[in-house]
């Protein structure tokens, strides 16, 4: 058995069976969403139409290839993912390390996050000004191929996982720091069953040269294309119907500013589980290039058509910016509290914390006082400024606030698993100390 990467013996998801429920589930789910919410249906209520709804697949085989493989479509998808490579390579930015790892290196990481941002705006600001009246064809055909495109988006995040599982077996070109070429596997993802390895992600860094797989489909591809779709609802509303409702306006600012506060603030991705300690496989890869794009721009989607148009009035609107407000002020503080804690510059307020065997200090005061998690508090906050600007008109429209209530828990059992696992005794004291999970008096 190697020392560097230990067999993974337990298996999150159920296991295999969990994996695979996985695999089909959430596509099927996003294909879903494409169907419920488009040009020639969409839900109203809680009435679903199954009929309507899985008339609109294709019929033949022949049908489902031209839909699955459109070469326009496919085309225009992987110059986006590409050009998007190649602007991580040029574009300037500052190198940090990141976490230790098993063989006690560190890797090099680029961050360009602003360059990025900057370079998005200014060319569609340029399109923008190029256009007599505004009209981008490029938003037209993301508009106008969202189902395509949802299935191009999957089919490739498919593919992506196998290659990075492929590529975890071929040896190193240079040794590591234990003298041998073995790649370093994730703790969670070396199983050896093949299906699970490469759904949960075998390799812990996958890279081509200094290109982080990882990192760059966790901040690019998605998170933009999650921009441009929403963007692209605006666009269509306006050029199409010849106004712009304040409820697509508001979920464009709200998650738009979201979007580039993850992409600005992309070194805080370095310590976070995704990159420390997840492996790369289906699962982050379908998670960052399609769920989050398609699901998560489904309410400008379905307050985009003409059918569910909503005004929300100023007093409605100033609620909503409110929450997010709040969300965020909670999340981004919280956040930023336990990084200057963690990194000394927090000593002048004597806040109190418990000393841990390891060296690392648990605080237990100040936001890490209210709950052990009171940042996702603030994230699930946001997640409802989101879905309040589609009113009560559809339950389907709040399904994030459910999907993301459930990840965040899950996401609090397993980091509760882990910190009890390092810190043992200390991390008992510390929950003595602050019993609440998430929710301050609630969980
Ligand atoms: P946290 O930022 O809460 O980090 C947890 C880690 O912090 C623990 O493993 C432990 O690491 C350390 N820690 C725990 N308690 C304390 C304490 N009291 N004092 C000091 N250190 C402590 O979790 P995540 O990485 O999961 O989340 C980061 C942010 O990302 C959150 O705001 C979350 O809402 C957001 N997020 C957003 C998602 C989205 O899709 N929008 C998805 C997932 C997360 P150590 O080993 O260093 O002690």
């Amino acid at each position: 058995m190697s020392k560097l990467n230990p067999v993974t013996t337990h298996r999150e998801f159920s296991g295999l069976p969990g994996a695979i429920g996985i695999t089909i589930g959430l596509p099927s789910l996003i294909i879903f969403f494409a169907l419920v919410s488009n040009e020639a249906y969409s839900v109203q209520g809680i009435n679903l139409d199954f009929q309507a709804i899985l008339s609109q697949l294709p019929q033949s085989s022949q049908e489902w290839i031209d839909l699955v493989f459109d070469k326009t479509v496919w085309a225009a998808y992987l110059v986006w993912f590409f050009v998007l490579v190649a602007l991580d390579f040029v574009l300037p930015g500052k190198h940090m390390k990141g976490t230790t790892l098993r063989d006690g290196t560190q890797l090099d990481y680029k961050i360009n996050g602003l360059a990025m941002s900057s370079t998005l705006i200014a060319v569609l600001l340029a399109r923008f000004y190029q256009t007599e009246n505004g009209y981008l064809p490029e938003l037209s055909f993301i508009y106008d191929n969202q189902m395509k495109l949802t299935l191009v988006t999957t089919v490739f995040s498919f593919l992506l996982a196998v290659f990075v599982y492929v590529i975890s077996f071929v040896p190193l070109v240079k040794p590591n720091a234990h003298g041998t070429r073995e790649r370093i596997l994730s703790i969670n993802g070396n199983t050896g069953n093949p299906i699970y390895d490469w759904f949960i992600g075998r390799e812990l860094n996958p890279r081509i040269g200094s290109w982080d797989i990882k990192l760059f489909c966790e901040l690019r591809p998605g998170l933009l294309l999650w921009f441009l779709i929403n963007l692209s609802c605006l666009h269509n509303q306006y050029h199409k119907y010849g106004q712009v409702t304040d409820s697509v306006i508001l979920i464009n600012v709200l998650q738009g500013f979201y979007v580039f506060d993850g992409v600005l603030n992309e070194e805080g991705l370095l310590s976070m589980i995704d990159i420390t300690t997840d492996g790369f496989g289906f699962m982050l890869s379908f998670g960052d290039l399609a769920w989050l794009p398609w699901v998560y721009s489904f309410q400008a989607r379905y307050l985009s058509l003409p059918e569910n148009t909503l005004t929300l009035g100023r007093g409605n609107v100033a609620i909503i910016v409110g929450i997010m407000a709040l969300g965020y002020y909670i999340f981004h503080s919280s956040n930023k509290q336990k990084s200057d804690f963690r990194q000394g510059k927090l000593e002048h307020l004597q806040l109190e914390s418990i000393q841990t065997t390891t060296g690392s200090r648990l605080l237990c005061d100040g936001w890490w006082g209210a709950s052990q998690h009171i940042n996702y508090l603030g994230d699930w906050l946001i997640g409802w400024a989101w879905c309040l600007p589609t009113g009560f008109q559809t339950p389907l429209t709040y399904f994030y606030v459910v999907y993301f209530g459930t990840l965040l828990v899950h996401r609090q059992t397993r980091d509760e698993a882990k910190c009890r696992a390092k810190y043992g005794k200390q991390w008992e004291e510390y929950e003595e100390k602050v019993p609440y999970k998430i929710i301050p008096y609630v969980y």
